[in-house]
C-alpha cells in the first residue's frame, strides 16, 4: 500500500510505461513516496496553492503534492513516455492535475494561474536547473507570480546559490539570488535515494522572493557581476575595466575600495556598482 495514495507503486508505473531513465533528460527518479512526501511537506501548507512542477517524470513528487492538498498541480514534462503515466494520476485527482507536454525552458505558467497563491516545487533536471532558476529570479514584473521556489539541486549548485560574501562559492548566482530573494538549504538527499543514483549529493532549497529588492537595473547588475567574477582573483579596479568605463570612478561612486575583490562585496555593493554603471550610461547618452 502506498504511503500517500491508492495508486500503484512507482516501480510498477515505470515498468508498465517503459520509463527507463534517460541521462539526456537529466532523469534521476525518486521512487520512495515517503521521501517525496517529505519534500512536499517542506514546501509548506499546500491548501489553496497552485503548484508548478517541472519534470514530474513518473509522478512521485506530483502524487505527494496532490495527496498533501495542493489545489492544483500544473506539471510540465518533456518526456512523452511519462505523459500516459501522469494521466493515471490526473484521473485519480479529477480536475487537479494538468500535464503540459513541453519544454520547461519555454514555459510561461502565468496563463494557468488564477490569482491565488502559486509555488514552484520540483526535483529539477540538473542540466537545466540553473537556467530555470535564473529565469524565475529575473521574472518581471517583481514581486513575481510565485510565493516561493522549493527546488532540488546538486549540493554544489545549492551551495553556490546560498553562499554569503567571503565564501569560496560566492559568485554571480549568489548575488542574483541574494538581490531578489532569501534562500536556504532545507536538507540533503543521498544519491542512493534516486534511480539511477546520480554521482553527487542533492539538496532541497527554499527560495522566497523579497517584496522589495534594492532598486537597480537587472541588466546592469548582471554586467557588473559578470565583469567582477569573470576575474575573481583580481582587484575590482582591474576586473571592472572590461566594462569599458573608468573603473576607479565607478568604484568611488559606489563607495567601494578599488583594491577589494569580487568575493568580498556584499549584494548591496554590487547594487551600488550597477546603479553607478547605469548612471554613467545615462550621462553618456
Ligand atoms: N519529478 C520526478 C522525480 O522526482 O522522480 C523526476 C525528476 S528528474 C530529476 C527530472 C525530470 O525532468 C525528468 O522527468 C525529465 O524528463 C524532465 N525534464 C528534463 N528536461 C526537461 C525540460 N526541458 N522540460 C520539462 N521537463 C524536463
Amino acid at each position: 500500500m502506498s504511503p500517500v495514495d491508492e495508486l500503484p507503486p512507482l516501480r510498477d508505473v515505470i515498468r508498465r510505461h517503459g520509463l527507463m531513465a534517460k541521462k539526456s533528460l537529466g532523469q534521476n527518479f525518486l521512487l520512495d513516496l515517503n521521501l517525496t512526501a517529505r519534500i512536499a511537506r517542506a514546501a509548506g501548507p499546500l491548501e489553496g496553492v497552485t503548484v508548478i512542477e517541472v519534470g514530474p517524470g513518473p509522478g512521485g513528487l506530483t502524487r505527494a503534492l496532490l495527496a498533501l492538498g495542493a489545489r492544483r498541480v500544473i506539471a510540465v514534462e518533456r518526456d512523452d513516455r511519462a505523459i500516459a503515466a501522469l494521466g493515471e494520476i490526473a484521473a485519480h485527482y479529477p480536475g487537479r492535475l494538468e500535464v503540459i507536454a513541453g519544454d520547461a525552458l519555454n514555459f510561461d505558467p502565468r496563463p494557468y494561474l488564477d490569482g491565488g497563491p502559486a509555488r514552484v516545487v520540483a526535483n529539477l533536471p540538473y542540466n537545466i536547473a540553473t537556467a530555470l532558476l535564473t529565469g524565475w529570479l529575473t521574472a518581471e514584473p517583481w514581486p513575481p507570480w510565485y510565493d516561493s521556489l522549493v527546488l532540488m539541486f546538486q549540493r554544489e549548485v545549492a551551495e553556490r546559490i546560498v553562499a554569503p560574501p567571503g565564501s569560496k562559492t560566492y559568485g554571480r548566482l549568489s548575488v542574483l539570488t541574494g538581490w531578489r530573494a532569501e534562500s536556504r538549504i532545507l536538507f540533503d538527499i543521498a544519491p542512493s535515494a534516486f534511480v539511477p543514483p546520480p554521482k553527487v549529493t542533492s539538496s532541497l532549497l527554499r527560495i522566497v522572493p523579497r517584496a522589495a529588492p534594492l532598486p537597480c537595473q537587472r541588466r546592469a547588475l548582471e554586467r557588473v557581476t559578470e565583469a567582477a567574477f569573470g576575474q575573481r582573483r583580481k582587484m575590482l579596479r582591474q576586473s571592472l575595466k572590461s566594462l569599458g568605463v573608468d573603473s576607479a570612478a565607478l568604484l568611488a561612486e559606489a563607495g567601494l575600495e578599488p583594491t577589494a575583490r569580487a568575493e568580498e562585496i556584499p549584494v548591496e555593493g554590487f547594487v551600488a556598482l550597477a546603479r553607478a554603471l547605469a548612471a554613467k550610461h545615462e550621462q553618456g547618452r
